[in-house]
């Protein structure tokens, strides 16, 4: 059965590029309206462009998410311009440097804590009230792999994609009555602009022989899992982690 979610109004940060790109296809391809949020504007009403170009509904919307006030005008655009807010994708994420835990920059780790952890933390504190207003509704959290595992060098992206997990577990268990829904995805190394910024192409061969399939993912496998389970498909699932890791974390 297709997965359709027409009349719903979606918000997909980082939606620019790579995952979130691929998140906000998905879900204006099934009929919902998509609010593509990325740090610049012309970014991300490049991608709106792109996706009312193939009939889908979408507008762009400039913010940093590690900024409260922007996020919070990000969920009042959704609804000014569409009327509600049913479903939320807290994508957005950077890297940051890698050094051992003992050497790691400061300022980077307080940038990736800022956008990784506390950018989820401001989604869901502006987005939840708004989904719960419009009768309920699911937000996703992009996590990582890494919100499981450790991975050397990367202090400050692997203590707040756990802290993503803990963050999704608690919005759950605190917004069920409202019929809202919270679950993060861990995906293991996916092919996008992040990817490449960070790894060169001899770690990203070897990274792609620690996954079980052989191979790095598609920005469409994580936007398969995540459409899934912001739908009424996935009702009975809430306050949990979904791998989407070519089994790199089974072994
Ligand atoms: P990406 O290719 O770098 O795309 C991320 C997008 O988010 C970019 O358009 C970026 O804009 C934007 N962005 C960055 N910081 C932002 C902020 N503070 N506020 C709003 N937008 C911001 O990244 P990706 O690989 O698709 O990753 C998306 C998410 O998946 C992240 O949370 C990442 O941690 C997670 N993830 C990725 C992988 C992977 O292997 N790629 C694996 C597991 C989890 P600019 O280009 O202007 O910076």
């Amino acid at each position: 059965m297709d997965i359709r979610f027409t009349n719903q109004t979606a918000i997909v940060t980082g939606a620019a590029a790579g995952i979130g790109s691929a998140i906000a296809d998905e879900l204006a391809m099934s009929g919902a309206s998509v609010i593509v949020v990325d740090l610049k504007a012309a970014d991300a009403e490049e991608k709106a462009a792109a996706l009312r170009d193939k009939d889908g509904k979408a507008w762009g919307f400039a913010a940093d998410v590690s900024d409260p006030g922007a996020v919070e005008a990000m969920v009042a655009f959704a609804r000014e311009k569409t009327g509600a807010l049913h479903l939320l994708v807290n994508n957005a994420g950077i890297g940051g440097a890698q050094a051992p835990t003992g050497e790691y920059p400061i300022e980077s780790w307080q940038k990736v804590v800022d956008v990784n952890l506390t950018g989820v933390f401001y989604g869901m504190r502006y987005g939840i009230p708004a989904i719960a207003k419009a009768g309920g509704g699911a937000v996703v959290n992009i996590a990582s792999i890494l919100g499981s595992v450790g991975f050397a060098n990367s202090a400050a992206y692997v203590a707040a994609k756990h802290g993503v997990l803990g963050l999704t577990k608690n919005a759950a268990l605190e917004h069920a009555a409202q019929g809202v829904r919270v679950n993060a995805i861990g995906p293991g190394f996916i092919k996008t602009p992040l990817l490449a910024a960070n790894l060169d192409d001899a770690t990203q061969a070897f990274l792609a022989g620690k996954h079980a399939l052989g191979r790095l993912g598609e920005p469409e496998e994580v936007a398969a899992l995540t459409a899934f389970l912001l739908s009424d498909r996935a009702s009975f699932i809430t306050g949990s982690y979904h791998l989407v890791d070519g089994g790199y974390t089974a072994q």
